[in-house]
């Protein structure tokens, strides 16, 4: 058996929900989770060597189907051994269905999903001059490419047969993502949509198994939506957690789509209420310091999210004080490291006045240093709690750390 999860340590928080620590076996590593997994969206943390993502600390990575079947195609990834070879990471690796990208494009919004639900609500609002690169039928999705405006369609199938040739240890099923502007009615059609989209995943898996036999083994997860509704959250947890088609069923599941930042603690403890214990669950696109102890203490194992090298880029650093941008005139001058506690190659060997000055002068190397800090502090920030399950801490170390954290306005916007 190439791939397993093993729970290692179980703290219950209350609400029938539990932090725990436990390790998934791929064919390319352990994780011992819960452990946040950066985003490498084409085969590549931007301007970062692999080698520095695993001296940070990175147990894995995760990669976007949709960028990669667009260029350099997923055949081209399959020739050259699979995602793991092609890129140099020799650990565990990850790809999305391609579902968020192509669904994204359809309107326009930005590429991390809102997270507010108070705003208006519409099933036909595409962003401010921006044209529907996107159109969903009950087949797949048809898409306009962002690269050169070419036509491309994506279904379950498709989105199957490219993962497997893409070749990632953890693959996940094609879904319908939603977002909290869409309204009550659309989001029942979509759970519907991503049920029938999620059988026909199961089968396409397993025959792109059998076909591929002699490939490492890879694990499906299953992709839950259902935007802020209880209901609909809970039936998409029951449906795909009892799910078994071709004589498969999910090996874990993301928890997907429409995610309210206030109410992302109870969305994620009710399905967890009805999902199967033994299996591993994902949040994906949650990575946000505040936001990862609230998936931890709900039962999280694995986070992704491209936030933490997005921000770095635009010069948003984390530390343990909050997150500030070291562009402002107020760094020029601090001959000290980004944050005294962090243990990043970043902090022990540059000042923020260094970095101001890089950033300042439009250097090739402010992003890497700043990538490197910031990947560091959320992989390590998830490595903190999951030491504190282990000690029984885990209520402390949250409360120290958002008693200390506080998020700073940055001037550049998440969408960079
Ligand atoms: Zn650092």
């Amino acid at each position: 058996m190439s791939f397993s999860f093993d729970i290692t340590a179980e703290v219950s928080a209350g609400n029938g929900a539990a932090a725990r620590t436990g390790r998934i076996t791929t064919p390319h590593g352990l994780i011992n989770t819960p452990a946040f997994i950066p985003v490498g969206t084409k085969a590549t943390v931007k301007s970062v060597l692999p080698e520095s993502m695993k001296e940070l600390g990175a147990q894995a990575l995760l990669a976007n189907a949709y960028h990669l079947y667009l260029q350099p195609g997923p055949e081209i990834v399959d020739e050259a051994g699979g995602l793991s070879t092609f890129m140099n990471w020799p650990g565990p690796t990850f790809t999305d269905s391609g579902g968020f990208q192509v669904l994204s494009l359809g309107v326009g919004f930005k590429k991390v999903l809102a997270m507010d639900s108070t705003t208006f609500r519409s099933d036909d609002v595409i962003a401010k001059n921006k044209d529907r690169l996107a159109h969903v039928d009950d087949e797949g999705v048809t898409f306009k490419s962002h690269l050169d405006g070419s036509m491309h369609r994506f279904t379950p199938e498709i989105s199957m047969q490219v993962q497997h040739k893409i070749g990632a240890d953890i693959i996940f099923a094609f879904d319908e993502c939603t977002t909290l502007h869409n309204t009550r009615q659309y989001q029942e059609g979509a759970i519907d949509r991503t049920y029938a989209w999620a059988i026909r995943c199961l089968d396409e898996h397993k025959r792109q198994s059998d076909a591929r036999g002699d490939h490492p083994y890879q694990a499906l997860f299953g992709v839950l939506q259902g935007a802020q509704y209880e209901d609909l959250r809970r039936k998409a947890a029951t449906d795909l957690g009892a799910m078994n088609s071709s004589g498969i069923s999910f090996d874990g599941f993301g928890i997907g789509g429409a995610l309210d930042k206030q109410a992302l603690g109870t969305i994620v403890g009710w399905v967890n209420q009805e999902l199967p214990r033994e299996k591993p669950k994902h949040l994906l696109g949650i990575g946000a310091p505040e936001d990862l102890f609230v998936g931890v203490e709900n039962g999280i194992d694995t986070f992704d999210c491209v936030l933490a090298s997005r921000i770095a880029r635009t010069s948003a650093l984390y530390t343990m004080n909050g997150r500030y941008n070291v562009s402002n005139a107020t760094f020029r001058r601090q001959f000290i490291p980004i944050d005294e506690s962090c243990d990043c190659y970043t902090c022990t060997h540059y000042t923020r006045a260094y970095l101001h000055h890089l950033f300042r002068g439009k250097e090739i190397l402010a992003a890497t240093l700043a990538t490197i800090h910031n990947e560091r502090f959320i992989v390590r920030l998830v490595d903190q709690m999951r030491e504190s399950i282990t000690s029984g801490d885990f209520k402390e170390l949250k409360a120290q750390f958002l008693g200390r954290y506080a998020i700073r306005p940055v001037s550049s916007g998440d969408t960079a």
